[in-house]
């Protein structure tokens, strides 16, 4: 007979390990997935000093994202690229 999970273990952001118990049985346990880094918006590196969405209630407000435009979305390099960008097609026109 199969067991039906409970609705909350019926999620992909559960992980499925099957685990021995000291009986010899073989039963599934439900564990959360880790959370990958942050990545940046534009090329895909990961950002430094974000930590990751599951920790980030560990931090205080500003220690949570770089205090800067674009903090927490892109990394310094494409930030800069970005703003001149901008800044660019303000002066010049689209
Ligand atoms: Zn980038």
């Amino acid at each position: 007979m199969v067991k039906i999970p409970a609705p909350r273990y019926r999620s992909r952001t559960m992980k499925k390990v099957q685990r021995k118990t000291p009986g010899g049985k073989t039963v599934t346990h439900y564990k959360a997935k880790k959370v990958g880094a942050p990545i940046c918006g534009v090329c895909g590196r990961p950002l430094s000093a974000v930590p990751r969405s599951d920790e980030v209630l560990k931090f205080s407000k500003s220690n949570r994202r770089p205090n800067r435009p674009y903090g927490g979305n892109l990394c310094p390099i494409c930030m800069r690229r970005m703003i001149k960008q901008k800044v660019r097609s303000i002066v010049m026109g689209p």
